[in-house]
């Protein structure tokens, strides 16, 4: 592996660092552990943060200039993820959108599609989910049954979306539908449906944290207009395949960031109690703190790759396999060595006052499931790194 961050890099660094000590007024954690900010208090946050980082220029950084981008390398992205956990940042809202729907219409939509859509996702005027998942089509995404029949010019859509981030405050939904129920893959498009009509209704799902972030997307006969498909009638599958690509690497270098300031808190919780000298937890604190280095060689080495023009390999998914199962063991290990103060939920009195640790320990038991479950990580590692024999 050959990696080094140019002079370049480091310039972006820091302007980029500098910009968000001015701007991040109340680390996101500690407005999320604020009992007087409820759901959608969180969302008009993250909406004005997302203004101002599109304002100033660091939203859709490699995409054409004419859709606000300024030619970033996947390294300046990385950069950006990095600082915007370093900084504890509140995230955009319109997460799903820019990472997936925004490269779609740029690489697949039509000049009127880009138009109409990309500057309203920019600026977070309007919100966007992604309705792929099924409650019979998860993992095996292509047996989706939510269909889409023609009715004149445009089709009606039938069926159900599960799981539907941001669903709640969401104004559209990119659609994956089956426009043919003969051809499994060549059966699918890709549909642009606003939420506000008849014939859909979002339901909020409660998750174990207590929030409801997630929604379950129902459709009765929902209108799907024919100038809102991306790319053509049966191009969906290609297209959602290519897209869910883009963001390989843009965030390999962001979970160690994250992990440092969870460690920093870990570590800062024992020496309060005076255990920092024990060697017992002194061996389970150098493991967590040489695995997260070890997340960093290998995001390193996916920026890496990915700047010598190298197409995203197995690496992805070994990012994606440690990120998820380190933030379970680092939360389980806050829980079992700090107690009771990581295991009451922030904002609450005796918790840890920079940290909501019970939070993150209940968000984690989504992370191996969520963007290709550990399993399925686990089998393409198999295939296609370890190359071993497939039935
Ligand atoms: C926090 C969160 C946010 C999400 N947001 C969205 C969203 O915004 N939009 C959206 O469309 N979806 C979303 N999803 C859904 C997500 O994509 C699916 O949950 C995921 O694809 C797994 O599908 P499933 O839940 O149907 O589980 P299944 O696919 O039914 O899997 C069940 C179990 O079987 C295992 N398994 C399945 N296939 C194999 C195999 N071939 N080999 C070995 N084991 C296998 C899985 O690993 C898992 O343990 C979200 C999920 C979560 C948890």
């Amino acid at each position: 592996m050959d990696f080094a961050f140019t002079a370049d890099h480091e310039r972006f660094r820091g302007e980029l660092r500098d910009w968000l000590g001015a701007q991040v007024k109340r680390p996101w954690s500690l407005e999320c552990a604020d009992p007087a900010l409820d759901a959608d208090a969180l969302v008009a946050i993250r909406r004005d943060f997302q203004r101002a980082l599109n304002d100033a220029g660091y939203l859709g950084m490699d995409w054409p200039e004419e859709w606000g981008g300024r030619g970033a390398t996947v390294v300046e992205k990385a950069i950006f993820q990095e600082e915007m956990q370093r900084a504890d940042a509140p995230p955009v809202a319109n997460g799903l959108g820019l990472a997936l729907l925004g490269p779609a219409l740029i690489h697949h939509g039509t000049e009127e599609q880009r138009r109409r859509f990309i500057p309203k996702m920019l600026d977070a005027e309007e919100l966007w989910c992604q309705g792929f998942s099924e409650p019979g089509a998860g993992s095996d995404l292509a047996s989706l049954r939510t269909r889409a029949v023609p009715d004149g010019d445009d089709y009606r859509i039938t069926g159900q979306k599960v799981w539907t981030t941001f669903g709640p405050w969401a104004d559209w939904i990119f659609v994956l539908a089956r426009t043919d129920s003969e051809d499994r893959y060549g059966g699918i498009t890709f549909f642009l449906v606003p939420l506000d009509q008849p014939g859909v209704e979002v339901r909020g799902l409660r998750q174990i944290t207590g929030d409801a972030e997630f929604g379950e997307v129902f459709f009765d006969a929902a209108l799907a207009r024919r100038e809102h498909i991306v790319g053509e009638v049966g191009e969906g599958w290609r297209i959602a395949m290519t897209v869910l690509s883009y963001e390989r690497g843009a965030t390999s270098l962001a979970d160690p960031a994250k992990n440092d300031r969870y460690l920093a808190d870990l570590v800062a919780g024992l020496r309060e109690r005076g255990a920092l000298g024990r060697p017992d937890v002194r061996e389970r604190l150098a493991r967590l703190l040489v695995d997260n280095e070890v997340m960093r060689a290998n995001g390193l080495r996916t920026m890496a790759n990915l700047s010598s023009g190298d197409a995203p390999g197995p690496e992805s998914s070994i990012d994606k396999l440690f990120w998820s199962e380190y933030s379970q063991r680092l939360s389980d290990e806050a829980f079992d060595l700090l107690g009771a103060e990581a295991q009451l939920f922030g904002g609450s009195p005796g918790a840890r006052p920079d940290m909501d640790w019970a939070t993150e320990l209940l968000w984690s038991r989504a992370g191996t499931i969520y963007s290709g479950s550990s399993e399925i990580q686990r089998n393409i590692v198999a295939k296609r790194a370890l190359r071993l024999p497939t039935r």
